[in-house]
């Protein structure tokens, strides 16, 4: 599987990263927000580079210059609720994308451990197109998993790129087992531990609660 952690070189990319981190920073929520946003807005300008481009001829007051598109806009997908940053900073730069959402949400129970419950898809059809799958979050890699499995109700994709801004390597592992060998992860950055409720460590904490508040 083709993995590309953008951290390994240095940009303004690795600030967005270490402000969404801090817990100084993360005390206004709209910066953490506007973070994320701007996340999504570099991996998919990142991602843009690897996708299909066609020759289009374009009228200027002057003359015709000749330029590379895109072919066709990938799908963009994100996990509920706190993939909505991220998901909006793709499509400030895919901008006339399609969007697919899917609900995932920990069912917790009283000795701490928990199953993970897809409820909601809301979906174009993905038949024969390139899905960007995102989620800030790569903890365990469950629900990537199943928020990709309720996609392919819909449709199987040609290709599928998978984002998230903070990852473990647990994770990571995960979705290079159970994701198809042809898919590429765009990862912010990779970090070594998860905590037995599988938060990421040092990670950044709950990244629905920083962006959207507490949930009861
Ligand atoms: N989801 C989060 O918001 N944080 C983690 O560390 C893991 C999953």
């Amino acid at each position: 599987m083709n993995k590309n952690v953008l951290v390994s070189s240095n940009s303004l990319f690795n600030t967005f990263i270490a402000e969404i981190r801090n817990e100084e920073v993360q005390k206004d929520s709209m910066r953490f927000r506007k973070n994320l946003e701007r996340i999504g807005e570099v991996f998919a300008y990142e991602i843009s580079k690897t996708l299909q481009y066609k020759k289009k001829s374009i009228k200027t007051p002057l003359g015709v210059s000749e330029v590379s598109v895109i072919d066709q806009s990938p799908v963009l997908a994100t996990i509920l609720r706190a993939g909505l940053a991220l998901h909006q900073g793709l499509l400030s730069y895919f901008d006339s994308s399609e969007s697919a959402f899917v609900s995932a949400y920990r069912n917790t129970a009283s000795d701490g451990s928990f199953e993970i419950k897809v409820e909601y898809l809301a979906t174009p059809s993905l038949e024969g197109k390139t899905v960007i799958l995102s989620d800030p979050m790569l903890a365990t890699g469950r629900s990537m998993e199943l928020a990709y499995k309720a996609l392919l109700k819909n449709g199987r994709p040609s290709s599928l790129h998978v984002v998230a801004a903070l990852a473990s390597k647990q994770g990571v592992e995960y979705i290079e087992k159970c994701m198809p060998n042809d898919t590429t992860l765009w990862l912010g950055a990779v970090d070594n531990e998860l905590t037995n409720k599988s938060y990421i460590v040092p990670g950044l904490g709950d990244a629905g609660d920083l962006a959207y508040g507490d949930k009861i």
